[in-house]
């Protein structure tokens, strides 16, 4: 009899898992709370290694073809003098390229081929000895062979199974997000000064995503007021990109930042994966690499293994290190970011490529060879 799998989550962490699972002749049944299928969405900044894993799940061209390459990184101080660039395009030449992509379009490319239950959340969840009982709202209550929380930061699977919750990241409370007209950015370009960022990446033929946050905690941020006093003295595409959204196009988003950090991710035969084991604040734009890559080796050991009750610690004792490199390098970022703007830029020059080698660097191995 074949066995089965719940897949809680239609974010990229649920579909690339049920896609994977699927390449290797497992079905998943999926649920997504929502009922209505996402709209395009923010940007989002695919790292070489995010792009290798969409790669592997077959879906690597829809996204080159809609997005931008991210081929050089370019910090910036707030009065736009260069702190230092990156050749992104050099950096992951042999892995994959960098791209910036509406995530709609990474969703619905994952989406494709896979059924998905729109509407239906998942409520109780019990670890028993040979399954995982699951009760869903549209009434059911079924045991499945093996279940995969990939229910995002208030994961719903995590909080009725295993310890750890939400907390604010330590870069930022908070953060504005957008897409607008291309104001003159050719590159990958991030100004920092007086306690903000904004950051500015082409993310279709003509736009840009734009991400904008104080590295301040305190700060009132969350009024869209705050972005037109942030950046008012910062260059002139800053300034344009601002006045753009602040005059409706488009309203600019406001969401939280949090991280989850949890002292083990599986229980029994269950299993958290992407933002609801590990969200991480978006300083190295992990998210999407992690939650792929947590998929693609999940899937692996599901299918290489007959016996389904040690797959879970298996699992986590594959993606730990890795994860914890990512949220090591995103708390030694943050804290340089926290730092007065004189401090931090004198020692970017310097510090700056050093540590985008040093976190990117071991990213550059194969998850699936560890
Ligand atoms: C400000 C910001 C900027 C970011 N920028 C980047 C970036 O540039 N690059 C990058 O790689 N990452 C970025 N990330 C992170 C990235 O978006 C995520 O890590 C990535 O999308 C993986 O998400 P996920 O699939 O694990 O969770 P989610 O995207 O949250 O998906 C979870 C899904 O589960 C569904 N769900 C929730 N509860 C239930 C339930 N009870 N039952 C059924 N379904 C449920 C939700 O509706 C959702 O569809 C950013 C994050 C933030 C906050």
């Amino acid at each position: 009899m074949s066995r089965r799998v719940l897949v809680v989550g239609a974010g990229i962490a649920g579909l690339a898992t049920a896609r994977a699972l699927g390449s290797l002749g497992i079905a998943a049944d999926v649920v997504e709370r929502r009922a209505d299928r996402p709209a395009s969405g923010f940007g989002l900044n695919l790292p070489g290694n995010a792009v290798r894993a969409l790669s592997r799940l077959g879906v690597d061209r829809p996204l080159t073809e809609a997005g931008v390459p991210v081929v050089r990184r370019e910090y910036r101080s707030a009065s736009g003098r260069l702190l230092f660039g990156v050749d992104e395009a050099a950096f992951w030449t042999g892995i994959a390229p960098s791209v910036c992509v509406r995530h709609g379009v990474v969703l619905d490319a994952l989406a494709q081929g896979i059924e998905v239950r729109r509407g239906v959340a998942c409520g109780r969840v019990t670890v028993e000895d040979h399954g995982v009982r699951v009760g869903l709202s549209d009434g059911s209550e079924e045991v499945y062979d093996f279940l995969v929380g990939a229910d995002g930061v208030h994961s719903a699977v995590r909080s009725g199974a295993l310890p750890g919750a939400p907390v604010s990241s330590l870069m930022t409370t908070g953060c504005w997000r957008f897409v607008t007209a291309d104001p003159g950015v050719d590159c990958w370009t991030a100004w920092t000064g007086h306690g903000v960022t904004l950051l500015l990446i082409p993310v279709a033929p003509g736009e840009v995503y734009g991400y904008a946050a104080s590295n301040r905690a305190a700060a009132a941020v969350d009024e869209p007021g705050w972005l037109g006093r942030a950046f008012a003295a910062f260059p002139a595409p800053a300034v344009k990109a601002v006045d753009q959204v602040l005059e409706g196009d488009p309203t600019p988003y406001y969401s939280r930042v949090e991280e989850v950090r949890m002292p083990t991710w599986h229980r029994g035969r269950m299993v958290v994966i992407g933002d609801a084991a590990h969200a991480t604040g978006p300083v190295w734009a992990q998210g999407a690499a992690m939650a792929l890559e947590d998929a693609l080796v999940l899937a692996d050991l599901l299918a290489r293994r007959d016996d389904w009750s040690t797959v879970g610690a298996e699992w986590e004792d594959s993606r730990r290190t890795r994860v914890a490199h990512v949220q090591a390098a995103t708390d030694r970022m943050s804290r340089l970011a926290g730092l007065p703007g004189w401090v931090s830029h004198s020692v970017a020059p310097l510090a700056g490529p050093r540590a985008y080698r040093a976190t990117y660097g071991p990213l550059r191995t194969d998850p699936l060879a560890g």
